[in-house]
């Protein structure tokens, strides 16, 4: 058994051929440059790719397997270069009946063990979305259902980014998972945290302590690869694997989640749209003290603060740590050259955020942001929150 590093939400901008994906992510977010970024800079060891559905995607990756630096492998997933393993998945928008009677849609990422199976996929979301070859459609299916569709692919379902206010279950659907997926709530057996939440908040809310919380990216560039990840124990790197340590099984497991402070997530407080400012009350306010405006981006914060269905937040002895992580982005002062020459000395983020020393840092960046990466690390530095789309900052 081996530890591995994971982070399983990565977007593609654009298919080899610039064909549009998902819009709003690079361009150079392709599924080659993502295989290689992770094994040149990054380190992880499993990524999940989540616009693998889009037929131009499917294409690229066929290409991929035809370069012979990778390969499918009888477990699941596609190994390459003998160093990372690649998840084929895909984010699908679901439509749910939301709350106060508003319509509401929910975010699950989808992943299959072969090419085969998420080909099959592709076709038949292909018959619930406007446009299958874009990234996350809305479609008009219902969590309930997409359960069974990927369950006939061979795939698992994990409901993504569980508590943002747009596109989440408890942000805009539903105040229990369990009214979601009813009997079928047992096949869900784990929840992505999202980018503003981590595993304390989460676990405030009882119908979550038997699923396991996964930490990923929702990279849209490939600098944020892994700004959020898991690191796993497995016997080797592959589909099967990853699906047994999210299942906690045979000694298989997440052994800790890697991700922001939630404060730095971009929709941690409640936001008002119209004054722009973030609302940093203790309890949650539907009304904005600032300037009486009832149009506000609920934070997740404050909506699991009031869903909560625990006195305290308390973590099931089965619960890996969650340790804080800074990404270098987030470091005041240190602009992407500083991050190059970072990575040209160390290889990889993995590297410089947990095993250098002040020293080591010191060396190649000086004094000021070596000491700034060392606090940032440890936790010492002032958050002000993020809220309605901006991220929170570093002061
Ligand atoms: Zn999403
Ligand atoms: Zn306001």
């Amino acid at each position: 058994m081996k530890e591995i590093f994971a982070d399983l939400h990565v977007h593609i901008g654009r298919s080899e051929e610039g064909k549009p994906i998902k819009i709003t992510a690079a361009r150079s977010l392709n599924f080659a440059n993502i295989a290689k970024e992770c094994v040149e800079r990054k380190g992880i060891q499993v990524v999940g790719i989540i616009d693998c559905a889009s037929p131009y995607v499917i294409q690229d990756i066929k290409k991929f397997l035809q370069t012979g630096e990778a390969y499918e492998i009888p477990e699941g997933g596609i190994i390459y270069k003998n160093e990372v393993c690649i998840l084929l998945g895909s984010e699908v928008e679901t439509s749910e009946k939301g709350r106060d009677g508003h319509k509401g849609a929910a975010h699950n990422i989808c992943f299959f063990p072969h090419l085969q199976d998420i080909e099959g996929f592709s076709q038949e979301l292909s018959h619930h979305v406007k446009n299958i070859t874009l990234s996350t459609q809305r479609s008009d299916l219902s969590g309930y259902e997409l359960v069974d569709i990927v369950e006939k692919y061979h795939g698992i379902l994990i409901p993504a980014h569980i508590f943002t206010p747009h596109k989440s279950y408890y942000g805009n659907c539903t105040d229990r998972l369990q009214d979601i997926f009813k009997e079928k709530y047992n096949k869900i057996f784990a929840v992505e945290l999202g980018l503003s939440s981590d595993t304390e908040l989460a676990d405030e809310i009882s119908e979550l302590e038997n699923k396991t919380f996964v930490t990923n990216s929702d990279a849209h560039s490939l600098p944020k690869i892994a700004r959020e990840y898991n690191k796993m124990y497995v016997d080797h790197i592959s589909f099967q694997e990853v699906v047994k340590a999210l299942k906690n099984e045979e000694g298989r497991k997440i052994i800790a989640n890697y991700g922001l402070d939630p404060k730095l997530g971009k929709y941690h407080r409640t936001y008002c749209d119209d004054c722009q400012t973030t609302i940093e009350t203790t309890k949650p306010v539907q009304i904005c003290p600032n300037c009486g405006s009832s149009n506000v981006t609920f934070g997740v914060f404050d909506r699991i603060e009031l869903i909560k269905d625990k006195p305290t937040s308390q973590s099931p002895a089965h619960r890996p740590p969650y340790i804080y992580q800074i990404p270098l982005g987030f470091i005041p002062g240190l602009g992407s050259k500083t991050a190059t020459k970072l990575l040209e000395h160390f290889g990889t983020e993995m590297t410089i955020l947990h095993k250098l020393s002040e020293d080591d840092l010191e060396a190649v960046v000086g004094e000021k942001i070596a000491k700034t990466i060392i606090k940032a690390k440890e936790g010492n530095m002032h958050i002000h929150s993020g809220g309605g789309g901006v991220y929170g900052k570093i002061s």
